[in-house]
């Protein structure tokens, strides 16, 4: 038996430069994995079948689930004739914008790694997860990065000073493809600089850090969903010194420096929502 951790990820900045011609978006993305994961149990089977469980019973337990794709994607790059069940603690919100599905995927590729000896490095691992979704990759990793491409390209940073995360989510789910599919890169007002970001990062400033978030696709989900703009606002009305919507949304979070302060907001928050977490940089 063997666990893995699978962390969710926040975006500090999102910026989609254009459309490419496969009907991906060109994106400069600086991320961040947060200690909120789920945790998946690996355990070797008799039968050469891939079994899931999970926690969550809406998710789908078939070809459908990131970490079947992930599983059936190293059984067959490998030549792996062996059983293994997948038992996936679901605690990431799902389809939330916190990359719950592919750091799940990531997770299975690095444990079925270990599982099954086959003696793959980390870059290989994402390599091969870029064929399930472009998140995978900088899920492999974790931390600081920059990703580029489809999100695929990873930049690996420096970590930078711990902070205190506050997430919330809205009682609604967002289609990431619905989302990319209404934004129209010719009308962005402001794109987020990944260079100042990068260099607010490595100060570890956070006031210069919550000044240089910002995300693309806030506009099209706030049209969408203008309950989520108005969760934005009370982070900051609450005292959050930078506050943002992650990846297509519909999670909103706020960087806070000091336990105290993000725990107050937390209080303050349960108020209006019913999934508000507390977490940090990871
Ligand atoms: P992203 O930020 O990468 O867009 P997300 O956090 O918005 O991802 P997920 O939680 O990954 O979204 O879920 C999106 C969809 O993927 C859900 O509708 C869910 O049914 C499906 N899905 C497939 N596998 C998984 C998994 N292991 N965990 C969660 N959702 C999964």
């Amino acid at each position: 038996m063997w666990t893995e951790k699978a962390q969710a990820k926040i975006n500090l900045t999102l910026d989609a430069l254009y459309k490419r011609p496969d009907g991906y978006h060109e994106v400069e993305m600086v991320m961040q994995t947060v200690d909120l994961s789920d945790h998946l149990t690996f355990t070797e089977r008799e039968a050469d079948e891939i079994a899931l469980s999970c926690t969550a019973p809406y998710i789908p337990l078939d070809e459908r689930n990131l970490v079947y794709q992930a599983a059936k994607l190293m059984k067959e790059t490998f030549g792996v004739q062996k059983g293994i069940h997948i038992h996936i603690d679901k605690r990431i919100p799902v389809a939330a914008g916190l990359a719950g599905g592919s750091s799940d995927a990531a997770a299975t590729l690095r444990g079925l790694n270990k599982v099954w000896n086959l003696g793959q490095s980390l870059d290989q691992l994402a390599e091969l997860g870029a064929k399930i979704g472009s998140d995978v990759p900088f899920c492999m990793y974790g931390g600081t990065a920059v990703a580029r491409g489809r999100g695929e390209k990873i930049e690996r940073l420096p970590n930078t000073c711990p902070m205190w995360v506050v997430l919330v989510k809205p009682p609604i789910a967002v289609s990431t493809a619905e989302v990319y599919g209404r934004l129209r890169t010719d009308e962005i007002e402001k794109h987020p600089s990944t260079k100042a970001m990068v260099e607010a990062l490595a100060k570890g400033d956070l006031r210069q850090i919550c000044a240089e978030m910002g995300n693309v696709l806030e506009k099209v989900t706030f049209a969408m969903h203008p309950e989520v703009e108005r969760l934005k606002s009370q982070l900051l009305k609450f005292g959050a010194p930078g506050a943002m919507m992650s990846g297509s949304g519909p999670t909103v979070f706020a960087l806070v420096e000091r336990e105290e302060k993000a725990l107050r907001i937390c209080n303050a928050l349960r108020g209006f929502s019913r999934e508000v977490y507390l977490c940090r940089f990871f």
